[in-house]
């Protein structure tokens, strides 16, 4: 059974006698340092010079700094850079300007765990990665509530990493949740592993195929835009509330007993063959080579996959019928439907 720690395993005071310096302000970057000023602890944002994120900190009241200089006051640096630029801002600006004794935190274990970044023995190293975006990290803490945390410790230099972390994880409203010691290692593998294969990956083939699988039959687009991906929500909702078994309960019995003849037709053994591929290519580090090697060359690869994947019709509709309906009003997001604003 996983160990999970809650608020009373935890000591605020200890983050609250630290000066924090977060590097990024994007998604995750805005809602740490919002959730750590609320529980009293000591924040200053560090962003490059030009970054947009620079004004909107200062509008929320946050004291901004260029990196280095927000690094070299901090007592704790937690790193909230996209994963693919933490390597350099680690090199250029960070790792010169870190106070000998200073911890450094990261939300998830990739550049750690497969070498791109490699702090001194003399430094704290720890993760608190929350299992959700950094809006609902910042609405659930607003609520009283908190987003569930993986916590780990890959180096424990000063024999209290751990209270750190936990500090820390309280600090966020991730304690009030749970949160689940982990490896910088597990985490990293499987958080790729899902994402990949199930999360994003699986689901967007799936939607991809089921949409022009109707299509293709001639069917109306709108309709196979409800049926294949917009009542994705509900039925993750159920599952999310009770597991597999109260979808199936609260769906019909002709959608729980379709559920059992033709999942497995559409989702064959095959599939998890290659989900085991998959997962061979993150535990030997190539998804990751082939991700920042491409990210290094101007990411050629990836801007294409993206704009192929803006370019499929299943996202043509789905504007389209969004903007006809009101579900989406309400979203706090930087994401516009068609544009993202960060
Ligand atoms: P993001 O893209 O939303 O934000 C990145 C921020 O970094 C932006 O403010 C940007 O201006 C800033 N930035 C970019 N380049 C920079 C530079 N050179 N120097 C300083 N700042 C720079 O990123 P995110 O999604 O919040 O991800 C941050 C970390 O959190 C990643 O390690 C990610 O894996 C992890 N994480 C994200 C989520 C999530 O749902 N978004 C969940 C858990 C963990
Ligand atoms: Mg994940």
């Amino acid at each position: 059974m996983a160990k999970i720690f809650y608020d009373d395993d935890a000591d605020l005071s200890v983050i609250q006698s630290k000066r924090v310096a977060i590097v990024g302000y994007g998604s995750q970057g805005h809602a740490h340092a919002m959730n750590l000023r609320d529980s009293g602890v000591n924040v200053i944002i560090g962003l490059r010079e030009g970054s947009k994120s620079i004004d909107k900190a200062k509008e929320q009241g946050f004291e901004v700094a260029k990196v280095g200089d927000a690094v070299r006051e901090a007592d704790v640096v937690m790193v909230l850079a996209p994963d693919q630029s933490q390597r350099s801002i680690w090199a250029n600006d960070i790792e010169p300007n870190l106070k000998s004794d200073a911890a450094v935190f990261f939300a998830h274990g990739f550049n750690v765990h497969f070498g791109y970044i490699a702090p001194d023995s003399g430094h704290d190293v720890c993760m608190v990665a929350p299992k959700g975006p950094g809006h609902t990290v910042r609405r659930q803490y607003e609520e009283g509530r908190g987003v569930p945390v993986l916590v780990c410790v890959e180096q424990d230099a000063s024999g209290h990493a751990w209270e750190l972390a936990l500090s820390y994880a309280k600090a966020i409203g991730g304690t009030r949740a749970g949160a689940i010691k982990t490896t910088f290692r597990e985490e990293t593998e499987t958080d790729l592993f899902g994402e990949q294969t199930v999360l994003c990956g699986g689901i967007s083939q799936l939607i991809q195929y089921g949409f022009e699988t109707l299509v293709e039959a001639g069917y109306q687009p709108e309709m196979a835009y409800f049926e294949v991906c917009h009542e994705l929500k509900l039925i993750v909702d159920l599952i999310n509330e009770g597991g597999l078994t109260k979808q199936r309960w609260s769906c019909s019995d002709t959608a729980e007993y379709g559920d059992y003849i033709s999942g497995p037709r559409v989702i064959t053994p095959d599939v998890k063959d290659h989900m085991k591929e998959v997962l061979g290519d993150i535990q030997n580090g190539s998804f990751a080579k082939r991700f920042i090697d491409d990210q290094d060359a101007g990411a050629p690869e990836f801007l294409a996959l993206r704009a192929e994947g803006q370019d499929h019709p299943v996202e043509k509709t789905g504007q389209e019928i969004r903007r006809m309906f009101a579900w989406n009003a309400s979203v706090d997001s930087d994401y516009v439907d068609g544009e993202a604003a960060r």
